[in-house]
């Protein structure tokens, strides 16, 4: 028998959490993040359902003409643009928008003898500090890039919150502020908000929404899940326990024996661990569902293994479904129990997992039954 640990991707949770964006802010448009391979989701399956989004946004070349051998010509921002000017020429053949966040790029952009202009986002630091031309720079930025030849029709500003994801930070308003103050005599789109903008500050919807975590169903705000700002989680990930041991009380259960049974007790074995991308730091105590019951881990998790406390599940038996994360169980909650964000997680998956995309959410019971796709 092949190896339990799957991950399903539910696309109609994707398409949930891309109308619940539009909802959030009816007048914008929404580029939809899909970068590091949609967040661990899969991204051609993720474009593909998102296709309502009015275009994607990705962080390298490399993913934007992973998108274009799928065959899909949605509009695409490469949103740290260029390094070349021989990259440059391949995204405005493969149909890319760039993003031009400094000094480098825009004399690439000057130099360049492209056959098919394209178009541009002028990217302004307005407080993160790492990319985008200084506040003072924006205007100046324009002025060269507006008669660039290079550039297709008009110029688009863009820049990125660092604190929106807490709440009550000033930072964000500040940034609102400098923004608006160093772009106001351009008349030209603006896109602001990530997720937690979108979420929490109004006043960064602007004309296109760059909303990510959100889209996979998940809270970028600390001690909230995706459930709470009425988001569906896309990604289950599950496996099966391979074994049952019966220990009696003071034995240790796996590496460095640091976890020790408080009495003659049932551990069960479930095939998931680091090697998966369940992550090694989850300590004793993280809850996972063995037949829909969460049941806690115990012991160090492996490459291959966890263990988990089944008192609380006695009819528990080998075969038996395990959910890691997913609808019953938020990726948030596993995320703060090992000291990490969901977004780490959701990108950690690795390889040896085998994905399912399904259009509606499906059991693990169900999950022999769906279409498995390679990554
Ligand atoms: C990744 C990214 C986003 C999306 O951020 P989320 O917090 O996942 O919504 C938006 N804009 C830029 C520039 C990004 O790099």
């Amino acid at each position: 028998m092949s190896r339990a640990a799957g991950a399903i991707i539910n696309l109609s949770a994707l398409r949930h959490n891309l109308k619940r964006a539009r909802e959030l802010a009816p007048h914008a448009r929404i580029m939809a993040v899909v970068k590091a391979n949609a967040y661990g989701h899969g991204i051609v399956p993720a474009v593909r359902a998102l296709a309502g989004a009015d275009a994607f946004a990705v962080a390298c070349l490399d993913e934007a003409v992973e998108i274009r051998h799928a065959g899909l010509a949605h509009p695409i921002v490469l949103l740290e643009g260029v390094f070349s000017a021989l990259e440059l020429d391949e995204a405005a053949r493969i149909g890319c928008d760039v993003v031009v966040h400094d000094a480098h790029q825009l004399a690439l952009m000057e130099a360049s003898r492209l056959q098919h202009a394209l178009t541009v986002w002028i990217k302004v630091d307005s407080g993160m500090h790492r990319l985008g031309f200084p506040l003072g720079e924006a205007c100046t930025a324009w002025q060269r890039l507006s008669t660039a030849r290079a550039v297709r029709g008009p110029l688009r500003l863009m820049t990125h919150l660092a604190c929106a994801d807490e709440t009550a930070n000033p930072r964000t308003q500040l940034q609102l502020e400098a923004f608006a103050a160093a772009t106001a005599g351009i008349s030209a789109e603006r896109s602001i908000a990530n997720s937690a903008g979108i979420l929490a500050w109004p006043g960064s919807h602007a004309d296109w929404l760059r909303p990510g975590i959100l889209l996979y169903g998940v809270s970028p705000f600390a001690g909230r899940s995706g459930r709470d700002e009425g988001l569906l989680p896309v990604m289950t990930l599950c496996t099966t326990l391979i074994a049952v041991q019966q220990v009696q009380k003071g034995e240790a259960v796996g590496y460095g024996g640091g976890w020790v049974a408080p009495e003659d007790m049932r551990i069960g074995i479930a095939a998931i661990g680091y090697g998966d991308g369940y992550p090694r730091h989850a300590p004793n105590g993280t809850p996972v569902l063995v037949n829909g019951i969460r049941a806690p881990l115990v012991g160090r998790v492996a490459m291959d293994m966890i263990s988990v406390d089944l008192r609380g599940v006695p009819q528990a038996r080998v075969h038996d479904p395990v959910l890691l994360w997913g609808a019953e169980l938020p990726v948030e909650e596993i995320a703060r129990a090992a000291g990490t964000i969901a977004y780490e997680l959701l990108c950690g998956i690795t390889q040896r997992v085998k994905f399912s995309v399904v259009e509606e959410n499906q059991a693990p019971a169900a999950l022999s039954s769906v279409h498995s796709i390679g990554r």
